[in-house]
């Protein structure tokens, strides 16, 4: 795949698609709009909001606004509800502030509800829902010169004024229909993954499906979401039919109860000591040991066992090596697993292991044992949705129910698209259109233009950990220190300089990146081959200039690794002068 196969071709949840979106658990209560003027602002109450509400709390910063169009904390853990929900990375690293609010998760991989509950004992612990704008969406952000503040508009017509504002809209925060012709004229029940139609299907949670029992249901997509949904589905339906373009990489998940006496005995500062190990051994850092030890982490064993036993090996040919021996060992899975060898051959993932975003599920595979679960395999994907069902391959697959299992908005295709709102920066100038040809920010936080507003966790130029919990962790870090900072010195405006941006840019493509696990050559084949969707994320939809620059954009991440960046921006933020923003005071500014 290039850059040119990336026009979006999916349809926004706008206009006739609209109810696709609509919030199926919440009711909004009125409430008058709200005009006020706050220190921070976050969008987003998912991990980020959360995260920065618990910290601006403990640093005594009271006035702060959490605006969330969901209903509840929670972010993607409130939006994803599907049957099956359950998180891939490990609950003891992902789910945050564990040792801050003594909670024990009940199994190593937790489920979504008791991630979404664990998201409300924090918005408790932190009184969070003091602050809290829920069911309210943000419709336009607007820099104000005159006062150096954000206004906020939002679709309840509140207008909230804010020094500072933290976005934390996320990364799969707009759920997007796949642009199938037809998809409108579908008779049946159809919505998407994230918005699932618990009155149709019957359960709730993981729960019983069981109004699925004489329904034929299709499920579009072989994505991280369907490999959880499809073994809740065939349980309960008459028919399941799975739609796959892609085959999924499904790797072990080996999933068990926490032991309580082994976490009732973990030291004080575990949980930082544990997040840290696990980032360490994914970015191919010296750790000694691994304390996750889970199907992320093995490969890099795998790797090590091959530099081990061929000394004069280069660390991308043992890279290179663990790779296909994993993917071997997934392939073959596949076949030890499903009965029929046609249907087994067309689930064996035939790429590399980080060419489609890695699963972890046991049951996924046997489902397909099951005499009323199809596979329906074609690369070309579904033709077209007609009245009565789907098209593939010129045959019509009649269904009574739909499921579109199809992603994400990704976040090369403008912010707006991303966020659902525009940000108009200095002289009016909208987000969207500096981020035309690709994100630019210093440090994937900072954007000229656009002062006295921090991006988590969407730029290329920034960090991906593979717990994102991690990089929360130190973003938050980063932006509440600049944010006292500036109170505390009467800095009336924090924007990072042309020169800097572009500088870290630069440095970024010349360090190239180690893409989570620093070995694959970020120009190298591995990632022009397949780019997968974590990259193909942060490339620019419109006209890249070329290929190579395009993938080098893409993958510009710090060349050091998560560690190092974070490092760095700690000995940045240390150094004390701010290298490459542009502090402005308030009498820099005429203001007394
Ligand atoms: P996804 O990974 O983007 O998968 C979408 C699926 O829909 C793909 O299989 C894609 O096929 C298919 N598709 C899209 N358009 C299609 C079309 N026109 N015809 C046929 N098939 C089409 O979305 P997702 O599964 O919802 O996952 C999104 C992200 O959520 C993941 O990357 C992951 O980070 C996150 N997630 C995390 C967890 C967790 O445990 N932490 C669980 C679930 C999801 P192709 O593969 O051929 O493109």
């Amino acid at each position: 795949m290039t850059p040119e196969n990336l026009q979006k071709t999916d349809l926004d949840m706008v206009g006739e698609y609209a109810r696709f979106d609509d919030d199926p658990n919440a009711v909004p209560a009125d409430r008058p709009p709200r005009r006020e003027t706050v220190t921070v602002a976050a969008v987003g109450g998912g991990f980020t909001g959360l995260l920065l509400g618990a910290e601006l709390r403990k640093l005594g910063i009271e006035d702060f606004r959490i605006i969330d169009r969901a209903g509840d904390f929670g972010g993607t853990w409130y939006w994803n509800r599907y049957p099956g929900v359950r998180c891939d990375t490990e609950s003891y690293v992902y789910l945050p502030l564990l040792e801050e609010t003594g909670y024990m998760p009940t199994e190593k991989y937790a489920t979504g509800p008791e991630i979404f509950e664990h998201c409300k004992r924090i918005a408790d612990r932190f009184r969070l829902y003091d602050n809290a704008l829920l069911s309210t969406e943000v419709t336009q952000l607007t820099w104000q010169p005159a006062t150096s503040r954000w206004l906020i508009e939002t679709h309840r017509g509140d207008r909230i004024e804010a020094r500072f504002v933290v976005l934390g809209t996320g990364i799969w925060g707009r759920p997007q229909l796949p642009g199938i012709p037809g998809l409108e004229t579908f008779e049946g029940n159809s919505f998407h993954t994230s918005r699932w139609d618990y009155a149709y299907t019957g359960g709730a949670g993981n729960g019983k499906l069981d109004k699925l029992a004489d329904k034929r249901v299709g499920v579009i997509g072989t994505g991280s979401t369907a490999v959880q949904i499809v073994p809740r589905v065939a349980e309960w339906a008459n028919e399941l039919f799975v739609f796959q373009r892609t085959p999924a990489c499904v790797d072990v998940r080996a999933n068990r109860d926490t032991d309580p006496e082994w976490f009732a005995a973990l030291p004080r500062g575990w949980q930082r000591d544990r997040i840290r190990n696990f980032t360490t051994v994914l970015a191919g850092g010296k750790a000694d040991t691994d304390l996750v030890m889970d199907c992320w982490t093995d490969v890099k064993k795998i790797a090590a066992g091959w530099l081990e036993r061929n000394p004069g090996m280069s660390v991308a040919e043992a890279a290179e090596l663990a790779d296909f021996e994993k993917m071997d060992t997934i392939r073959d899975r596949v076949e030890r697993t499903v009965g029929d060898p046609a249907v087994a051959e067309a689930l064996k993932p035939w790429y590399r292991r980080y060419c489609k975003r890695p699963t972890f599920n046991d049951e996924y595979l046997p489902a397909y044992n099951r005499p009323n679960v199809h596979l329906v395999d074609s690369p070309d994907g579904v033709e077209r949705i007609t009245p009565a069902g789907v098209v593939v391959d010129g045959e019509e697959y009649p269904l009574d129910c739909l499921v579109f299992a199809s992603g994400f908005e990704l976040p090369n295709f403008t912010h707006a698209s991303r966020t659902g709102f525009e940000t108009a920066g200095v002289g009016g100038i909208l987000l969207s259109k500096r981020w035309a040809q690709g994100m630019q920010s210093m440090f994937g936080m900072h954007v000229n233009g656009f002062p006295n507003l921090f991006h988590v966790g969407v730029s290329p130029q920034g960090i991906a950990t593979a717990s994102v919990t991690h990089m929360l962790y130190e973003y938050i870090e980063h932006i509440t220190h600049l944010v006292q900072h500036a109170t505390a010195h009467g800095i009336a405006e924090i924007e990072p300089t042309r020169e800097a941006e572009a500088a870290w840019i630069r440095n970024c493509r010349a360090l190239g990146t180690p893409l989570h696990s620093g070995e694959v050559d970020p120009g190298g084949a591995y990632v022009t081959d397949c780019l997968p969707e974590f990259v193909r994320a942060a490339i620019p939809a419109a006209d890249p200039p070329d290929t190579d620059s395009a993938v080098a954009k893409a993958v510009a991440e710090h060349g050091r690794g998560p560690l190092g960046f974070f490092a760095f921006l700690a000995e940045w933020r240390a150094a004390g002068d701010y290298e490459g923003l542009d502090l402005r005071p308030e009498s820099a500014l005429g203001r007394p």
